[in-house]
């Protein structure tokens, strides 16, 4: 599990929309609850923000998508190893 530092929010989060930022800020919150990506966090990220795999979609498939952005990339593959 790779997490982002808060350095990347001023450049490359900046440009996100803001319901994928919501889907960030969410998720990171979530892990202050529940650190992996298991069953847990997502059972938590669909209880607060129901439409997370959308907004996580929309993170992957933007401009900057690749360029390789850490926190993206990194929930990506975590949902992938599902
Ligand atoms: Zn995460």
């Amino acid at each position: 599990m790779q997490h982002w530092s808060p350095s990347h929010l001023n450049t490359e989060l900046a440009k996100k929309p803001v319901r994928c930022l919501e889907y960030v800020v969410v998720q990171e919150m979530v892990h202050l609850i529940e650190l992996s990506h298991n069953e847990r966090f997502r059972a938590i990220l669909d209880r607060e923000l129901p439409d997370w795999r959308q907004r996580l979609d929309e993170l992957n498939s933007g401009h900057l998508a690749d360029e390789g952005w850490e926190v993206a990339m990194a929930e990506s593959a975590a949902r992938e190893a599902e």
